[in-house]
């Protein structure tokens, strides 16, 4: 093969692991940045389960002055009972003091409430601090992998760089000005042939005498409508080269292997 089609070939290779390693570096910050996401979405979880756990505690110690203060009215008005000259006066009293317990009753079915819920919010504290203590575990494990990945990515790129470099040193100026014109606006440069006669990246038919030339491997030859450079890939081994393999194996076409060989003997006697 022509040392320039082998090198371009090789080249190719070369530039598209290049173009996938750098992607990789370029997605890496993001991949952090939904990591660091995840995490802040634990941290705010525990944060709503302790601010929940918080507001309870406030509301219950609000009930519970608010108790004290209706017991307080209470006594009052049992005081102040014990002073009235009329059954007016006392009963509006007695009045006071039943709607002052059945506030009471209610508050304490409040208390009663937080404290029944309370159980709950603390396994929900304790099974979010579990979920942030694993997350940042995580965390830590994930972005140690990034910056990992990032530095292999990186020692790997400068191999390929080199030997970028290297590949393209031995190349025809001009042929890599094509190569470099086609694989950006491509995406790819190098096109297989194979027994179908035409370029495998764009589809289109080679004339015959084109076809020839890139059968020869020796120069480099374009198609006319893509501009890749074509290159021939010849066909694996026939299926009769199979057969005549199994044959010595005992395999497969063994009698008319037997036969032919009988046959050949006959014509030549
Ligand atoms: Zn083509």
């Amino acid at each position: 093969m022509n040392s320039d089609l082998q090198k371009l070939i090789d080249l190719q290779e070369v530039d598209a692991r290049i173009a996938a390693l750098k992607a990789e570096v370029a997605a890496l910050p993001q991949q952090v940045a939904q990591i660091e996401a995840k995490l802040a979405g634990s941290k705010a979880q525990l944060d709503a389960a302790q601010a929940g756990m918080k507001a309870d505690e406030i509301a219950r110690r609000k009930h519970e002055s608010d108790i004290k203060d209706q017991q307080e009215k209470i006594s009052r008005y049992r005081d102040q009972s014990l002073k009235v000259k009329t059954n007016d006066e006392y009963r509006a009293l007695n009045h006071e003091i039943q709607f002052a317990e059945s506030e009471i009753q209610k508050l304490e079915d409040k208390v009663l409430e937080i404290m029944v819920a309370t159980d709950a919010r603390k396994e929900a504290i304790k099974q979010a601090e579990i979920a942030l203590k694993a997350d940042t575990a995580a965390n830590e494990k994930e972005k140690d992998h990034a910056r990992a990945q990032t530095a292999e990515d990186e020692r790997q790129l400068a191999e390929l760089s080199a030997t970028r470099k290297e590949l393209r040193s031995g190349v025809a100026e001009e042929t890599l000005t094509h190569y470099d014109r086609v694989l950006k606006l491509r995406g790819s440069v190098m096109a297989p042939v194979y027994e179908d006669e035409s370029c495998s990246a764009c589809r289109v038919r080679l004339r015959p005498q084109v076809f020839q030339e890139v059968t020869s491997n020796e120069q480099i030859v374009t198609c006319f409508y893509c501009n890749r450079i074509l290159y021939y890939v010849p066909p694996p081994p026939q299926p009769e080269e199979a057969a005549a393999k199994n044959a010595k194996t005992g395999h497969g076409a063994k009698p008319a292997k037997e036969e032919s060989v009988e046959a050949d003997e006959a014509a030549a006697q």
